[in-house]
């Protein structure tokens, strides 16, 4: 028994903190410049969910949320409840592949500061929004004692999804520009959908790439299974039990990244009403998030990013120099 409960599979998880405001921004809405939150909402009520689910789940935080006072003691909220936090960025900016090193340390180090002034811990992992990376990230991040990054998409659809964003929103074309690898590139769909190093002026850094579905390279997360179960609640529990059987074959642990609005919608957050899928209220969301969870428990052993990568270095598996 002892020896099939080892062999089991993980699958860490992670939810990207992104607040009113960056969803303003991410559609160019200058609403955003006012940095609006729904923390007060929005904390207790996926920390309620995730404690009834027994979760534990990595937090990654955008540094410019804990300048912000009124957020601090819901963001504290997090950690009193025996979950991780992580580093995206300081001002959630897709365009951070285009950033020069000085502004890229300065997009870790504040969050770090920031994270370690008001959350008094220090996070080990970073990812871009976006899915946006720059190779001078290795080096930023060993400087300042990162363990991993996970902010590499592997699909080859981030183009088209690129295409759909640009439709739906009011961008101009200067604004467009500067998004121009947000949801990452055509080649992205090549790179590994395992663990691997990355290698950078002699650092290593470990990547933990959001999973995909093998082979097929088509998105996991949670967003595109609440989209899939829009048109049809078969076609996203078939297409879940495929996928992981697929990782079963390949032996891939799955990253599994969640977004706030994959939880909440637009009854509880009327703010934003007007975004994709918010029209689905967050008791149907819920239902789909159990659904997805406890099918995925009953293959994996779940944990949280920053646990599952710690494990790894602990069975030797990853290395950091
Ligand atoms: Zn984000």
């Amino acid at each position: 028994m002892d020896h099939i409960k080892q062999d089991k599979l993980r699958a860490s998880l992670s939810l990207d903190l992104d607040n009113e405001w960056s969803y303003l921004k991410i559609q160019g809405n200058s609403r955003w410049e006012s940095l609006p939150t729904y923390f007060p909402v929005f904390i207790p009520y996926v920390l309620e969910l995730f404690k009834r689910l027994q979760l534990n789940v990595t937090f990654f935080i955008v540094g410019q949320d804990l300048t912000i006072p009124e957020n601090i003691p819901y963001l504290k909220k997090i950690i009193e409840e025996g979950h991780s936090v992580a580093n995206h960025s300081m001002n959630h900016e897709s365009w951070l592949s285009a950033y020069s090193e000085e502004q890229l340390f300065h997009e870790v180090y504040e969050t770090d500061s920031l994270i370690r002034k008001h959350l008094e811990c220090k996070p080990i992992g970073f990812r871009g929004p976006g899915y946006s990376w720059n190779p001078k990230l290795i080096r930023i991040l060993r400087e300042q004692n990162y363990v991993y990054d996970s902010s590499v998409l592997p699909t080859f659809i981030g183009p088209i999804a690129r295409w759909y964003y640009f439709k739906k929103s009011g961008l101009g074309r200067e604004e467009q520009k500067k998004r121009k690898n947000f949801f990452g590139k055509f080649s992205d769909g090549f790179k590994k959908n395992k663990p691997f190093h990355l290698n950078g002026d002699g650092r290593k850094l470990i990547e933990i790439p959001v999973t995909t579905m093998p082979v097929f390279r088509l998105p996991f997360h949670l967003s595109y299974l609440i989209y899939m179960h829009g048109y049809s609640p078969f076609l996203m529990n078939t297409y879940l039990e495929i996928v992981i059987r697929l990782c079963k074959t390949f032996r891939i642990e799955p990253n599994f990244l969640i977004h706030p609005l994959d939880l909440i919608g637009g009854d509880q957050l009327a703010s934003l009403d007007f975004f994709p899928g918010m029209d689905i209220d967050s008791n149907k969301k819920t239902k789909v998030f159990y659904k997805v969870i406890t099918t995925l428990q009953t293959h994996f052993r779940l944990m949280s990013l920053d646990s599952y990568v710690l494990e790894l270095i602990a069975e030797g598996r990853m290395t950091i120099d």
